[in-house]
């Protein structure tokens, strides 16, 4: 940092405050984590400088026999270490990797077959009328996912995201008296609906999946069967999450991130079988640039990490903690969505505490304890100041934090919600925003923080 300092240093300070701000707290944010230092030095080089557009052996530049290299490293090690037919190590980020799925996707049942209908090679010998026909084809398109209150996410066509503007989309949700994701209701949705896309995959759902399930509802109806398995791809690398569960024999098409429980650099991965790759390998220039070969030689580091046996250690403490940190949080009372987590997740319901999630997320971080609100299941708060408060356990177990520790986690929060009051509003009720820690907790919170 010196030398950044020399050029700009507000820079180099912003930089040194995050260093301690994330050591001075609990990270409990789920998709957040702590990369290696191997990792971490990866993505300041050199590397950063060249341009390779294109894909390996095929560049639109020259001299990019460099970064050929650091891409099939990185594909390599994704496909061995998800045992995946195929993989991509361009996307940027998860909402890249699900742009580049998309639209490979549209790329092989749409595009291809018109083409063949027009006579045509490829998308420039196609006439006026050809190009309309497709582009409204293309429109016509639909995708099921899960829904943003059950815990999907935006990129699985959620009209704020361009995937929702593509998309007709319909989602399912999870059912009223388990909060758990049913099987049947997916099947009646999918059957009734006949989307071009399954997708299966989430942000906030503190439980596993059935993906061969997934995958026969998928098949029953034509549909190209995707997951995004960003948040969890630490636990399938790491082996935890198997058979059934582990969606890469399953999905036609898997996207991750890096980032998450993964614990690389941020960025995106799409796997997919072999019938996909051809399309999927056009991510630059369907939706790509210039790849980011600094990341992607970091993404190949991380990846070579994830393949080892410290790994899979690592990935079955975080979900171990994640069940100490949940039994923690209902032993003192707390209630949590589906009633515990089987994954890396802990949706805590916080209003038993009278608090919105906005009110509680707040009062933890005065506390030291960084997490992020999030709706509950039919939130009557919506997705603003929501109900839930999203913990993670991939970033602490980083940290070498284990049962003991997360059980301490536990009581931490506890003892900052049950001394936190929401304020009143105006109106004399409860506001949703703004709230009142009891004199001397955050200070006793925080100290208590520093001796984990
Ligand atoms: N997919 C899922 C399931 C996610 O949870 C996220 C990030 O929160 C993304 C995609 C998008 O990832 P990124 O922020 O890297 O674009």
């Amino acid at each position: 940092l010196k030398v950044v300092e020399q050029v700009e240093p507000r820079i180099a300070a912003a930089t040194r405050a995050e260093l301690t701000d994330q050591r001075a707290s609990l990270k409990l944010i789920a998709s957040e984590n702590y990369a290696s230092l191997p990792v971490l030095a990866t993505m300041g080089t050199w590397l950063s400088d060249k341009y390779a557009e294109g894909t390996v052996g095929h560049r639109f530049y020259a001299g990019c026999q460099n970064i050929d290299t650091v891409e099939s490293v990185a594909a390599e090690h994704a496909r061995e270490l998800f045992g995946a037919e195929y993989a991509y190590a361009q996307p940027h980020s998860g909402i890249d990797a699900n742009l580049t799925a998309f639209w490979a996707i549209l790329a092989n049942k749409i595009e291809g077959p018109a083409l063949t209908e027009f006579g045509a090679k490829t998308v420039n010998d196609l006439t006026e009328a050809d190009w309309a026909t497709l582009r409204k084809r293309f429109g016509e398109q639909k995708m099921l996912g899960m829904s943003l209150d059950a815990g999907g996410h935006l990129t699985h066509g959620f009209r704020p995201n361009i995937s929702g503007k593509m998309f007709d989309q319909r989602s399912y949700g999870t059912d009223p008296t388990t909060q758990l994701l049913d099987y049947d209701q997916i099947a009646t949705a999918a059957r009734e609906f006949k989307p071009l896309i399954l997708v299966a995959g989430y942000s906030a759902y503190p439980r596993r999946i059935n993906f061969a399930k997934m995958k026969e509802i998928a098949d029953e109806i034509g549909a190209v069967f995707m997951v995004d398995m960003a948040h969890f791809a630490g636990l399938v690398a790491g082996k935890v999450f198997k058979g059934e569960e582990d969606p890469i024999p399953y999905a036609d098409v898997v996207t991750t991130t890096t980032h998450k429980s993964l614990r690389g650099p941020r960025g995106g991965l799409v796997m997919a079988k072999e019938e996909y790759a051809p399309s999927v390998d056009r991510g630059c220039p369907l939706v790509l640039g210039g790849p980011l070969s600094h990341m992607m030689a970091a993404k190949a580091v991380a990846l070579a990490e994830a393949r080892t046996p410290a790994f899979q250690e690592y990935a079955q403490n975080v979900a171990d903690n994640a069940k100490s940190l949940a039994e923690g949080l209902m032993s003192r009372g707390s209630k949590l969505v589906t009633d515990g987590t089987d994954n890396h997740i802990v949706l805590l319901d916080v209003s038993s505490f009278g608090l919105t999630g906005r009110q509680a997320e707040s009062a933890l971080l005065d506390a030291g304890v960084v997490t992020n609100r999030n709706s509950v299941p039919s939130d009557p708060n919506g997705a603003w100041y929501t109900s839930g408060v999203r913990l993670g356990t991939p970033a602490l177990t980083s940290r070498g934090f284990g049962a003991a520790e997360f059980d301490r986690v536990a009581e931490l929060i506890v003892e900052v919600l049950t001394n936190t009051e929401a304020a009143m509003a105006s109106t004399g009720k409860p506001g949703k925003a703004k709230y009142t820690i009891a004199d001397g907790v955050a200070d006793r919170v925080k100290a208590a923080t520093d001796e984990l």
